[in-house]
């Protein structure tokens, strides 16, 4: 593993952090910042700057319209979007899309892949159910085909931006008399304007709604959407889970939210027995020093893996297992940290609506709550550390 950048790549870094320090705009960052919800008009500003930039898509080859990017320059772009608190990457864009690029027919990657660089077609993920979490290949959507159509009923839940969504790439059950219950599973692209769709958005206890219920009650999809082959979903859902699990989190966002305890360490006054503010701050206590010290090493040791990673696929490899060890350590680093901000913060933390107090205090309650779901999503910490136990280390089940 090579830590060091070429000149022309640290000089394309300075490049990019230029760029999003002008371009991306507050309100996106304030909301990244909270980690509840970046709607979608101010993601889609985003992207269209990107686009006009010439940096849309960023992982895309060059034969799909995407910049053409190396790999470390693919991760400059990463670490600089995280260090700004930017939104991430369209689902569209960094799930379904290398998907299409590897499955899709010709008229499939025409239709869908220009509207994703264009910024113009927003897409959501359609996999767990009520009753398919872990356990996905449960799933209990049906399909059946009449005619040219494929006719949907069923549930999905967790839909993340469900209700801003303009495609669900989603899976289904086609075939409910397979032997393994992986066997019957298809994979589809959706139009989330179809008739029969109804969108419940979920009232989170961030008391903000960024993912939804989602109804599907005699949907009609094409069958021209289907992609891959019928019953060929589960070893596209497999595939797209490791780019899930590898592209999600960012050292550098989470050393952002770090970064701010710092600041607020450095100025928040110690509070002495009776309750009056001490001429010490909160930085002068040598344990909460080692604390924040301990916690930006984890950091790097959460940018390291990933760097593992990188190297993997600079060598021509495919995401190791790695996906699974970053998944782990880095959400529950994320959560260690905001804890800590929790803990600074003492009885502040109680603070929920904005009355007159800092924006550290408004936001690190939420950011704290937020952080409890980045051990669940794209897989719990269960779930990856069985990969690991069964996979990676080959113990028994
Ligand atoms: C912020 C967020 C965004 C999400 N966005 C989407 C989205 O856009 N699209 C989508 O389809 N889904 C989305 N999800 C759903 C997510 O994929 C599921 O929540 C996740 O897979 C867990 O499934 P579940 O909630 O049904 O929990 P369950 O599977 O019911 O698990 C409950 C508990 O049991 C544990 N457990 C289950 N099985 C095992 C086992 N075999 N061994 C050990 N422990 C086990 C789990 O670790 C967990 O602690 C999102 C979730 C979150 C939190």
């Amino acid at each position: 593993m090579d830590l060091h950048y070429s000149p022309e790549d640290e000089k394309f870094r300075l490049e990019v952090r230029e760029w999003m320090e002008q371009n991306v705009p507050n309100e996106v960052r304030d909301s990244a910042s909270s980690r509840t919800t970046v709607a979608r008009k101010f993601r889609v500003k985003f992207y269209q700057g990107l686009r006009e930039k010439g940096w849309m898509c960023p992982k895309w080859p060059v034969e799909y319209g995407g910049p053409g990017f190396s790999l470390p320059q693919q991760v400059i772009m990463m670490e600089e979007m995280g260090r700004v608190g930017a939104p991430n990457m369209d689902l569209g864009v960094i799930m379904a899309a290398p998907m299409i690029m590897a499955y899709g027919t010709p008229e499939q990657k025409q239709r869908y892949l220009p509207p994703m660089l264009e910024a113009e077609e927003m897409w959501c993920q359609g996999y767990s159910e009520p009753n398919a979490g872990s356990d996905l290949a449960a799933l209990a959507t049906n399909a059946t085909i009449d005619g040219d159509d494929f006719v949907l009923n069923g549930q999905k839940i967790w839909t993340s931006n469900g209700h801003e969504s303009d495609w669900m790439f989603l899976l289904v059950r086609t075939d409910s008399t397979a032997k393994k219950k992986q066997e019957g599973i298809s994979f589809l692209l959706m139009d989330m304007k179809s008739p029969g769709i109804s969108i419940h958005p979920i009232h989170q206890i961030t008391d903000s709604s960024n993912f939804s219920e989602v109804f599907l009650n005699n949907v009609r999809v094409p069958r021209r959407n289907l992609l891959g082959n019928l019953n060929q979903g589960w070893e596209i859902a497999k595939r797209l889970l490791t780019h899930e699990r590898v592209g999600v989190y960012s050292g550098d966002l989470i050393r952002r939210s770090l970064e701010s305890i710092l600041q607020y360490a450095k100025s928040e006054r110690i509070t002495a027995a009776g309750g009056c503010a001490t001429s010490k701050v909160l930085i002068d206590d040598p344990s909460i020093r080692q604390r924040i010290a301990q916690a930006s090493m984890q950091i790097d040791a959460v940018c390291a893996l990933g760097y593992r990673n990188t190297t993997r696929m600079l060598r021509g490899e495919p995401p190791g297992p790695e996906s699974s060890v970053i998944k782990v350590f880095a959400s529950e680093t994320y959560q260690r940290v905001c804890d800590l901000g929790i803990e600074l913060q003492g009885p502040k933390a109680q603070v929920w609506a904005d009355h007159g107090f800092s924006e550290f205090d408004f936001n690190m309650p939420k950011l704290m709550i937020y952080s409890r779901s980045f051990s669940i999503s794209g897989g719990t910490s269960e779930i990856q550390r069985n990969i690991l136990a069964e996979v990676v280390l080959g113990m028994p089940r």
